[in-house]
């Protein structure tokens, strides 16, 4: 039977002392409407009051930094109890690699499906090149390589990284720790129900933030919007390169409703409609944050208490994919990047594409879950090709729509992911005498 046991026979589950509910279930989705509600009207209201909008726009970063204020501690606590739950270090292997397994095939999925979609579509053809200097926010980052990535795991200073919400270090920090607390015995188990504690309390006060999600994301859609200076400098900014973005959408369209759908439905036989429906607080919120990592409370609380993933594989599997996994954010860079060779009219032959996937795939695992990281860690598969970084800023009128977009799909992908762990880790995991 599965239960919940962590070390010597914790229990980690707190379900019998834990009921976190909260607004999200038994309440007849009244805030899933509410919050479809506010996009909808954040985007008519920027879309008509344009500029006039910034005037809510400290609803939506308050209800952004209420969102990030939970994070690292809900990172630490989750890491540590999940991986604790998990039992001991062989289920953890074998979870391990199940979950990277996982999440390396579905990212180097999107990237071909990007690269497909953007060779068939050629978006950047006969399209001018229209900004001449590297922008600013890539500017400094030229010397940015796959090494810096791998470097990004580990940190000289944890309070730093918490300080500037450089998550993977943190993972990496928690992981070892949780992992050596399942081997201290009686002071170990005292420790991880301490951190399962604090993972309650976190997921407690998740419900009370999300009581104004609602009038959070309009805030957000409707300043974001009014700040790109409303409906129709949007859409005339949107038609300029309209055909890459259509490129993206599409792909990431693809990948959201067709490949994930599937290998949802392959591995756990259930039915994505529904697995998405309990879902869509989360998707709503990455849509108007775009940052997978604001977004993680709202992705844990989706996934465990309204898709029924188990807790130890929901405090595994997200906090973890919601900083590695990637997957719109790697079919945007294959997209992107190949755009810019076809605008600036360097052929790219087969070698110089399976670059361009393998690179997109390492700069979606190395971007941050924060607004536009996409866009910094392009620099890598740009560089690996020789196209000309100038090129980052013919998308930047753009990426913050296209980033919302995107990060969605990272959340969707993170979170089919949990379901697909779960599954699988029953069957080989669980069942395997010897683990
Ligand atoms: N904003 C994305 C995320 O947080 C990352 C990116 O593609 O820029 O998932």
């Amino acid at each position: 039977m599965r239960g919940y046991l962590g070390v010597d026979g914790i229990d980690l589950s707190l379900n019998k002392t834990v009921t976190t509910e909260g607004l999200f279930v038994n309440n007849n989705n009244i805030l899933l409407y509410l919050m479809l509600t506010g996009i909808v009207l954040g985007g008519v209201c920027g879309w008509v009051f344009g500029e006039q909008m910034l005037v809510v726009d400290w609803i939506g970063e308050m209800f952004l930094d209420a969102l990030k204020m939970l994070v690292i501690p809900l990172v630490v606590s989750s890491m540590i109890v999940g991986i604790a739950g998990l039992g001991d270090i062989r289920k953890v292997g074998k979870t391990g690699m199940i979950t990277l397994t996982y999440f390396l095939s579905t990212t180097a999925f999107s990237v071909a499906v990007g690269i497909v979609v953007v060779n068939v579509m050629q978006p950047g053809l006969g399209v001018e090149m229209t900004s001449m200097a590297v922008p600013d926010k890539v500017a400094g980052k030229e010397s940015v390589g796959i090494t810096d990535i791998l470097h990004s795991f580990v940190s000289p200073n944890l309070i730093r990284s918490m300080a500037e919400m450089e998550i993977l270090p943190i993972i990496m920090f928690s992981l070892v720790f949780g992992g050596i607390l399942t081997t201290l015995g009686e002071r170990g188990k005292l420790v991880i129900s301490v951190f399962d504690g604090i993972n309650a309390a976190i997921m407690k006060i998740v419900h009370l933030v999300m009581y104004v999600a609602p009038l959070g994301v309009f805030a957000l859609i409707a300043s974001k919007l009014g700040a790109a200076g409303g409906g129709d400098l949007f859409l005339a900014e949107l038609l300029k390169i309209g055909k890459f973005a259509a490129t993206v959408i599409l792909g990431l369209l693809f990948h959201a409703a067709v490949t994930l759908p599937l290998v949802l439905f392959f591995f756990t036989k259930r039915n994505p409609l529904v697995y998405l429906k309990n879902m869509s607080e989360a998707i709503t919120t990455a849509l108007s944050t775009a940052s997978s990592s604001a977004t993680l409370p709202v992705t844990i609380e989706c996934v465990e208490k309204q898709n029924r993933v188990s807790r130890r594989t929901t405090l595994f599997v997200i906090p973890l994919g919601a900083t590695v996994n990637m997957n719109g954010t790697a079919l945007y860079e294959s997209v992107a990047a190949i755009f810019i060779a076809q605008v600036v009219g360097i052929p790219l032959g087969f070698w110089e594409q399976v670059l361009i996937f393998l690179t997109a795939t390492l700069a979606a695992i190395g971007a941050a879950g924060i607004p536009e990281a996409g866009l910094v860690t392009m620099v890598i598969v740009l560089k690996a090709v020789g196209l000309p970084l100038e090129g980052i800023g013919m998308l930047l009128s753009i990426d913050w729509f296209l980033d919302r977009l995107r990060t969605s799909i990272n959340v969707w992908g993170d979170s089919i992911g949990a379901a697909v762990v779960d599954t699988l880790e029953l069957k080989y995991v669980e069942e395997d005498g010897s683990g």
